[in-house]
């Protein structure tokens, strides 16, 4: 069977009775099979997606099929499908299955979106590399003795690989930008509050965004369309009208304002292929008569450091649920209720979470809570008013994604803080809530991918994606 690059290439075949959903969901599996070394799935729905499909293709049939019949789909695994295993990929979850479907994961299924599996990542979300999960680490298959980035690296390498067309993954820092950029795909976090998190996991539930990965800009456009808006289970979702995405983006953007921060180019670490590309690709934008201007942020050092205190305070929060007693696992070593809760948790959880989980406490201790929490909050509020003000002058923000491309298996393994430095451009979106797009933009001399960031203002998605559409044709 011919590879399809797009819903519409697909929609169009199965109208024209050129290929079903049968076919295509036994094309995935053979390919979901001969790409098995990657570890992007942790489980497939093979006899479950072939009755779906046999169902959507009576439904195409009769003329009432929904407008994702024909789509293929893997959930990261951290996005409660009901009925279904789920574990963050953590051993403390063992034996979990979801009771009910996230809200997203219930508008995929209304739309006759078929899923097929579920992706491995980064154990609670906790990660740039998909090196911390209980299921064992993730490949990039553009090189498979290097990471794909993380935390969403399964869902990345799922699309990256051709085993499904789109997939879904969370965003709460950059793990669905930074494993689209490691891998040379698309990767798209909303507007914090734009698609409900009932039933996602929770990691830092002020940041957390579901996200989409595909090869390309409609295939996010449909997805986003389908399971954006408004939800009486999350509270903080926004009610703000959802567009039709799909329709109203287009591939000739007007001449845009396009700002780049200075001290972006000039962070150490910034490997030298990826400066190199971002200023050719500046110099097209020119010449195809865009305004492009540096800009000073000097907030830039504050954004990890922010970044780090405030996920870590939440997750130590979120995830003190896991104590033994409601879900998954429970230690067998339980001589007292104290040593049920201490041992389920240090044998259950795996060390970046547990490192994760004493920083979060540290920094909301009582005697640090004002020096470190506190202050991060009013850091925060600093860098999303700094942001705002530069996207009330220019309709975009150009970065790089990543300050690197991906990087070798066990190559952060000693040095924690290294692995953070990943994060170090995609944090900024994340603290002021803003949606941002990795969008593919070439290769380093090594002929690994290299993703182009952009960041619009809040609800401007469809800007957004149009112009992303532009870019994908710059190459
Ligand atoms: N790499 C970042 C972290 O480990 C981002 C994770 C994410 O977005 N879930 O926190």
């Amino acid at each position: 069977m011919k590879e399809y690059s797009s819903l519409n290439l697909i929609r169009e075949d199965l109208k024209n009775g050129l290929t079903s959903c049968s076919e295509l969901v036994n094309h995935y599996l053979e390919k979901i099979e001969s790409t098995k070394h990657l570890n992007a799935l942790i489980e497939t729905y093979a006899d479950e997606a072939i009755a779906k499909a046999q169902l959507i293709d009576r439904k195409l049939t009769q003329g009432n099929a929904g407008r994702l019949a024909g789509m293929v789909v893997t959930i990261k695994d951290v996005i409660c499908h009901k009925d279904h295993k789920l574990s963050a990929a953590s051993s403390i979850l063992e034996g979990f299955e979801a009771q009910f479907n996230g809200t997203a994961i219930q508008k995929l299924l209304d739309e006759d979106a078929i899923i097929i599996g579920r992706n491995n990542c980064d154990e609670f979300a906790m990660g740039s590399s998909n090196e911390n999960s209980a299921f064992g680490k993730v490949l990039n298959a553009a090189d498979t003795t290097r990471v794909p980035g993380g935390s969403s690296g399964g869902s990345a390498v799922a699309v990256q690989a051709g085993m499904c067309l789109v997939s879904l993954g969370s965003d709460t820092g950059g793990s669905v930008r930074q494993p689209a950029a490691f891998c040379g795909i698309v990767g798209m976090k909303p507007t914090y509050s734009r698609i409900s998190r009932h039933g996602l996991i929770a990691y830092a539930s002020s940041f957390d965004c579901i996200g989409i990965f595909a090869k390309n800009i409609s295939d996010v456009a449909i997805t986003l369309e389908v399971i954006s808006g408004k939800d009486e289970y999350d509270s903080t979702v926004s009610t703000t009208d959802v567009p039709n995405y799909s329709h109203e983006i287009g591939t000739h953007p007007k001449k845009r304002k396009i700002a780049y921060i200075k001290e972006t180019l000039n962070a150490q670490g910034l490997n030298n292929d990826i400066k190199q590309n971002f200023n050719t690709l500046i110099s097209k934008l020119k010449s195809d008569g865009h305004t492009v201007e540096a800009v000073d942020f000097p907030l830039l050092d504050y954004m990890l450091p922010t970044y780090y205190i405030l996920t870590t305070a939440e997750a130590s929060s979120n995830l003190s649920r896991f104590d033994g007693v409601r879900y998954g696992y429970r230690s067998k070593n339980t001589t007292s209720l104290e040593a049920m809760y201490k041992n389920t948790r240090s044998e259950g959880l795996g060390v970046e979470v547990k490192r994760r989980i004493m920083l979060g406490t540290f920094v909301l201790s009582a005697s640090y809570y004002d020096a470190y929490y506190n202050k991060a909050q009013k850091v925060r509020r600093l860098i999303r008013d700094a942001t705002k003000e530069l996207l009330a002058a220019y309709d975009f923000i150009l970065m790089p994604t990543t300050p690197t491309t991906a990087f070798k298996i066990g190559e952060h393994d000693a040095d924690p803080l290294a692995m953070y430095l990943a994060d170090l451009y995609t944090v900024q979106a994340s603290l002021a809530g803003l949606p941002a797009i990795s969008v593919p933009s070439g290769h380093d001399n090594l002929g690994l991918p290299v993703g182009i960031q952009v960041i619009a203002d809040d609800f401007e998605e469809v800007k957004l994606l149009s112009f992303s559409n532009y870019l994908m044709t710059l190459g």
